[in-house]
């Protein structure tokens, strides 16, 4: 299949309308959000759907979600609104969250995955949202990447997983957040984080007092995440990554990484700022390859993470060694998909001591 490249610079007006003339017709487009970019189709049709599942390699029990381009038009998809998902949307959207409400008959199985509820959102994105109003059908948008691999955050990293698979990209340049949105369960009792995302937990208790946190989210793979998309390994580059937590974390990964440096192996370091510069003597020596890192701004962080972890697969390390984030802020949603992409390798640095916090295979110099 071709596929169509608009680049939103030149005419934007006629590329979102042609894109979304292609909705209509029951094919698949992607296009930029707030959050990463989007592979869109009609959301109510059960066949246009399935070539998202199909361009995406996506397991077919992992529900989409829907976009909307104005706020009242979520009220068509759903037999009834909870007094939390109501105030989440006043206050929220347009924005990065996602509210999952109970189901209208007019939501086809293929984009519920046969759930009863359905997830919804308004992005914010003057692109997104221009975009959707001229397709005048809720668009069923997952992540465009290629199941498994890091969501893509720029026109360049779609067309990578994308080409010849749907009829065409909006480019519409580098996505601000660079995390998903955030998924709230509005149909339990205390509304319930699903996944971790650019509307931050503090942000959502200062509206409604108590939040809960999907226990799964843990990594703890005894507990089976409310979020089907929840329990893939997911956001991974080729290269298994490790990760260090804890107090003691950075002095750890240094250590860890001198010591596959003098065996030889090739090395990615995903570190912050600090730590990199203690690591720079070793790049270029045998075996570490690439450091990418971050400031003290976690914002800065969601927004590079995808782009980092892909820019490893071009360095091909056999290993990544990387460090943690503290979970406030978007730090929890950062290290939701850092320990997700690790699958959930995680060891534990603290009291003079490095612990296997979950996970198993870890290289002997990772203990030490
Ligand atoms: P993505 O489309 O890749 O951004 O992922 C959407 C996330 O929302 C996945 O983790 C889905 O499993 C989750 N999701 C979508 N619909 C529902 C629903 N009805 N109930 C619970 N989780 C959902
Ligand atoms: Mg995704």
């Amino acid at each position: 299949m071709e596929t169509k490249f608009w680049d939103l610079k030149k005419d934007p007006h006629r590329a979102i309308e042609e894109a979304a003339a292609l909705i209509r017709a029951g094919e698949v487009v992607a296009f930029p959000t707030e959050t990463v970019y989007g592979l869109g189709a009609d959301g109510l049709n059960g066949t246009a759907v399935a070539k998202v599942f199909a361009a995406k390699g996506r397991p077919a029990d992992n529900p989409l979600i829907l976009h909307v381009s104005a706020k009242e038009q979520i009220r068509n998809l759903t037999t009834g609104l909870s007094a939390n998902a109501q105030a989440l949307i006043d206050t929220f959207w347009p924005g990065p969250l996602t509210v999952v409400v109970p189901k209208a008959p007019c939501v086809p199985d293929e984009t519920s995955a046969g759930l009863d509820t359905v997830a919804v959102r308004m992005p914010s994105h003057p692109v997104a949202n221009a975009f959707i109003a001229a397709c005048g059908c809720p668009v069923a948008a997952p992540s465009a990447n290629i199941s498994g691999k890091p969501s893509p955050t720029n026109a360049a990293d779609v067309a990578e997983d994308m080409t010849g698979k749907i009829a065409g990209i909006l480019d519409g340049g580098s996505c601000g957040i660079g995390v998903e949105s955030t998924v709230v369960d509005t149909t339990s009792p205390v509304p319930t984080i699903l996944r971790p995302g650019g509307i931050t937990r503090e942000m959502l208790e200062s509206l409604l007092g108590a939040v809960e946190i999907d226990p799964a989210l843990s990594g703890n793979p005894a507990v089976r995440p409310k979020a089907p998309g929840m329990k893939y390994r997911h956001y991974a580059p080729k290269a298994p990554l490790y990760i260090y937590e804890g107090p003691e974390s950075a002095m750890r990964l240094v250590q860890a990484v001198e010591r596959a440096a003098r065996q030889g192996i090739r090395t990615g370091v995903l570190c912050d700022d600090r730590t990199e510069k203690e690591l720079q003597a070793l790049l270029g020596r045998t075996g570490c390859v690439a450091i990418l890192s971050w400031g003290a701004d976690k914002a800065d962080l969601a927004e590079t993470l995808y782009t980092q972890l892909r820019k490893f697969d071009r360095f091909s390390p056999s290993v990544i060694l990387g460090m943690g984030v503290s979970e406030t802020g978007l730090g929890l949603a950062v290290m939701n998909r850092m320990r997700k992409a690790a699958g959930f390798n995680i060891l534990l640095a603290r009291d003079g001591q490095v612990t296997i916090r979950s996970g198993s295979g870890f290289p002997d110099y990772m203990l030490g």
